[in-house]
């Protein structure tokens, strides 16, 4: 037998993330020097499907600065009406598994059908190490090119749940430019796949085949999350150990209790690289949409989302509110300063930081 191709079934570290992979992209820095256009101007050039204008309204999503926050509350207030005719995909797996390999093999399939597909990312760890994700410019060639594809790295930020935010936000942005599919890959770090998992329809998780121990360090909530387990790289010396983890991982599905969509997640096999399989996952997440739009599962889902990001902006913002207020900075580093001493405990200090006139 021939020696396995250890590179393709290696999962590798991440790659440093540059600020831009498309060139929509470098052109949006260019014009972002110059003078900002009007609301309406921004509004009207997204309904007509505009990249650049896409691109900046996002970076304007993505900004700390009020003003720009102000105008991407407006933008996207302002879009709204026009989101939400897509189907959300959220696709998860540590590097190196193939993901963007696979989501070019599935978009180029998507493009070709006549779909307009964009593909964003929620990498939590970009803010710490420069991250891992959509970073490098050799990542999705082909698709970068593609003018029905809108590529975007992620966010950088100091919280998952601000990276998510912003995430969420420019999905509806892509979504009035009339892009019909949203691709939301992330890497299992912390809580990144929840996170996504909370903004898709749809869940895939990308695994290789290992030396039979598939189900070992999986995180147990990730399964549970799944709407399909694609076992990737399912070519060359590698098509009988994919078939053996795809058994597995069927077993594995079956022993979670029935989902409330009514959906029986599936596990299929692909080799991205030579694009096997692909139609299969597609015709997979088809099945999926035909049957909880009969259900009504898709708008059930779709509104509990809304509530859920409803309650965590709200928390989100309470939070930013409280620690960026000088009088509780203030305090806070004087009690700070008492618990280290032990003259006070975390509970009391907490109750006289609240009780605070903020
Ligand atoms: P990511 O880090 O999850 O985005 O993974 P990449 O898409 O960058 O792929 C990691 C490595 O696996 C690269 O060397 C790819 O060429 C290789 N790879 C990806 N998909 C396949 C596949 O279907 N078959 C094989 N043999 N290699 C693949």
């Amino acid at each position: 037998m021939a020696t396995k191709n250890k590179s393709a079934l290696h999962e590798k570290d991440g790659v440093s993330q540059p600020e831009t992979t498309s060139k929509s992209s470098a052109q949006k820095i260019k014009i972002s020097r110059s003078k900002q256009p009007s609301i309406d101007k921004f509004v009207s050039e997204i309904l007509k499907g505009d990249i650049t204008f896409l691109s900046r309204a996002i970076t304007l999503v993505e900004s700390t600065n009020t003003k720009h926050q102000e105008k991407a509350t407006e933008i996207l207030e302002r879009c709204l009406p026009y989101a939400n005719n897509s189907v959300r995909i959220g696709i998860t797996g540590v590097p190196g598994v193939g993901k963007s390999t696979f989501i070019e093999s599935f978009g180029k399939h998507l493009t070709a059908q006549g779909k307009k597909i964009a593909v964003l990312a929620i990498d939590p760890s970009s803010s710490v190490n420069k991250g891992s994700i959509l970073g490098d410019k050799t990542r999705m060639e082909e698709l970068v090119t593609d003018a029905n594809a809108f590529i975007r790295p992620s966010p950088s930020g100091t919280s998952l749940g601000g990276v998510a935010q912003k995430t969420r936000e420019s999905i509806i942005l892509c979504e009035a430019a009339g892009f019909d599919t949203i691709i939301i890959e992330t890497v299992g770090v912390g809580q990144s796949e929840t996170a996504v998992h909370s903004m898709v329809d749809f869940f895939l998780l990308l695994k290789i085949a290992g030396a039979g121990d598939e189900l070992q360090g999986i995180k147990r909530g990730i399964i549970e999350m799944a709407d399909a387990i694609v076992i990737n790289k399912a070519d060359g010396d590698n098509i009988q150990n994919a078939k053996i983890a795809k058994t597995e991982f069927n077993r594995a599905l079956h022993l979670y209790p029935p989902k409330e969509s009514t959906w029986q997640p599936k596990v299929l096999t692909c080799s991205a690289i030579e694009h096997n399989g692909i139609s299969e996952i597609d015709g997979l997440i088809n099945e999926y949409f035909h049957l909880t739009n009969e259900n009504s599962y898709f708008t059930k889902r779709r509104n509990e989302q809304n509530i859920y990001w409803l309650k965590a902006t709200i928390e989100q913002q309470l939070k930013d509110n409280f620690y960026n207020n000088i009088e509780v900075k203030k305090q806070l580093a004087l009690e700070l300063k008492k618990l280290d001493k032990g003259n006070t405990t975390p509970f009391n200090a907490a109750k006289r930081l609240l009780g605070l006139k903020t």
